[in-house]
């Protein structure tokens, strides 16, 4: 791209790990519930369920996450939790805030390379604080113009955010690794969209990735940035 572009860019999985961490904590949890009758699958299948529901009204992140824990195991064991299954329970949603932010492979680089070229916003979803001291910590903050955190990131918000930091649409891509977050949200407001799949997407965060267009690109990694812009 010769002239300057916007590029908005998601965080979690597409800059830095963060689903791995939940994912080891489901695995715990799904050990720790040890059902008589269900199988893992069923288990991790009724947490999906409650996750699901409870996103649009507590929203994302490791607080929704251990009420989410707590109300599965309430469902499934058919009793109140016990204090020390609380302790627990809330133990493993704590140890994904302790979790060390590990950068993924480029993102350094890449960001350096496109700072001087391009203007970069980064836009992030979950508990406020929480991405906020992640942004922080991962020592990226001055690479971007923005940082937005949002509720959720469905149309309006994609809307929102156009309006709100004047960006041109006709020249403004969403990156980022969840189709259902970051690339067909923001294919309907206008944006053009860059896919950069991660192996472990939250299972919430897959669904089918819009046509292919001439507005959406697919890489295979965060690097493959400097060969577009
Ligand atoms: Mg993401």
């Amino acid at each position: 791209m010769r002239t300057a572009q916007v590029l908005i860019l998601d965080g979690d999985d597409t800059l830095w790990e963060n689903n791995v961490y939940f994912e080891q904590s489901i695995e715990d949890f799904i050990d720790f519930v040890d059902h008589s009758r269900l199988t893992r699958e069923q288990v991790r299948a009724a947490l999906d369920e409650v996750e699901g529901l409870n996103a649009g009204v507590h929203g994302y992140g490791s607080a929704a996450f251990a009420r989410n824990l707590r109300e599965t195991y309430e469902h499934l064991t058919e009793r109140d939790v016990e204090p020390a299954a609380l302790d627990y329970l809330m133990g493993l949603a704590r140890r994904i805030t302790e979790a060390k932010l590990e950068l993924l492979p480029e993102v350094a680089e890449t960001l350096e390379y496109l700072q001087p070229r391009h203007r970069l916003l980064l836009f992030t979803k979950g508990q406020p604080e929480e991405q906020r001291l992640k942004v922080q910590l991962s020592g990226l903050i001055d690479r971007f113009d923005a940082v937005v955190v949002a509720r959720e990131k469905d149309v309006p918000a994609y809307r929102e955010l156009v309006a709100g930091h004047a960006i041109d649409r006709a020249r403004a891509w969403m990156v980022g690794n969840s189709p259902r977050s970051d690339i067909n949200p923001a294919l309907e407001a206008g944006l053009h969209a860059i896919y950069i799949p991660h192996p472990h997407t939250w299972r919430l965060e897959r669904a089918d990735l819009a046509p292919a267009n001439q507005r959406l690109l697919v890489l295979e990694s965060f690097g493959r940035l400097r060969e577009h812009f």
